[in-house]
């Protein structure tokens, strides 16, 4: 018993030791549970440049799991070795897809270490190129002219443009054809080739579409028009007539439930850190998202905040009766 004992404690130690020591020069995967060139993709590759610095100068690589709206991914985090080495940045849909999924193979509740927030970001509602509607009113009017004829598409169920379109087609009270895919580069991929009409996503992403006028833009979802220069003349839905119509969406960074506390220690000083990195603010101002500045970036008031998202949005994805097994 005094040997079992021992053993325990040196292997605590051990633990101790190397959480201590974390990263010691081993590289970190951040699991991004959509496809590569997306907005969440995009995200992630820029925080992960600005967490090298403050995790030693460790390589921080990104790991694509797409699918099912981000569930896929998020399952493979918390399955994950809880070391510290295995993250998971991903937005909204941690809240959305409990609700829209009857079944998930994980619990957003309690498999993961919540680390805190990264950044809020505005949406914004396009249409392909050969689109004939020149501004929102007009879109309106083609999309009740053809109804259930409008492919609308999303990154998959549960996703944060699924979400978007879920409150666009109620706010319309119209039914469109909804495509998900496995992630936005697809889906605007397929919107520059016009194989779908619309779809409305992150300024992160769609930004640059705009700017070289690859999309027609019809709306920005927040309240106010946003300031970033390539977006700010596109007006918000609110002010074309969907009055109080806002979605803002965010992301966060999660570790597998049981990560040692001095790893999270680490990983939420370090996320700290490059959420004041000037060039991460400049490139994210860029896209017209928003870094956290606020106590949303402690691991409590992140967990408190997707919480109250989930109670947010759950009564309104239950109206709509959609879901996902
Ligand atoms: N923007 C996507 C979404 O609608 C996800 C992505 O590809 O980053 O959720």
């Amino acid at each position: 018993m005094k040997k079992l004992l021992a053993l325990t404690a040196l292997a605590a130690a051990a633990t101790g030791a190397l959480a201590q020591d974390f990263p010691g020069g081993k590289p970190i995967t951040i699991v991004v549970p959509f496809a590569a060139g997306g907005p969440t993709d995009r995200v992630a590759r820029d925080l992960a440049e600005a967490l090298r610095k403050p995790l030693d100068g460790v390589s921080v690589v990104i790991d694509n799991t797409a699918g099912a709206g981000s569930t896929i991914g998020n399952a493979k985090v918390a399955r994950a070795k809880n070391d510290g080495y295995t993250l998971l940045l991903t937005h909204v849909g941690m809240a959305t897809t409990p609700v829209l999924y009857r079944k998930l193979p994980y619990n957003y509740e309690t498999d993961f270490e919540y680390l805190g927030m990264i950044n809020d970001v505005p949406m914004t509602i396009i249409g392909k190129p050969q689109l004939e509607a020149k501004n929102f009113k007009e879109m309106r009017e083609w999309i009740n002219k053809n109804p259930g004829k409008v492919n609308l598409g999303n990154a998959g169920i549960g996703s944060a443009s699924h979400l978007c379109g879920l409150l666009l087609q109620t706010e319309l009270k119209t039914e469109m054809t909804t495509v998900p895919y496995k992630g936005t580069a697809p889906a605007i991929a397929d919107l520059l080739g016009g194989q779908i009409d619309l779809l409305c996503d992150q300024t992160t992403n769609t930004t640059s579409q705009i700017e070289a006028k690859k999309v027609k833009p019809y709306a920005v979802t927040t309240l106010k028009r946003l300031t970033t220069p390539a977006l700010k003349d596109i007006p918000t839905a609110d002010e074309s007539g969907l009055k109080g119509f806002q979605v803002t969406i965010w992301h966060g960074l999660y570790a597998p439930k049981g990560t040692p506390a001095p790893v999270l220690k680490k990983l939420n000083d370090a996320l700290k850190v490059a959420l004041k990195d000037p060039e991460f603010i400049k490139k994210e101002e860029g896209l017209g998202a928003v870094v956290v500045t606020d106590n949303r970036v402690e691991p409590a008031e992140h967990k408190k905040f997707v919480m109250s998202e989930v109670a947010r949005f759950g009564p309104v994805i239950k109206a709509a009766g959609v879901y996902a097994d």
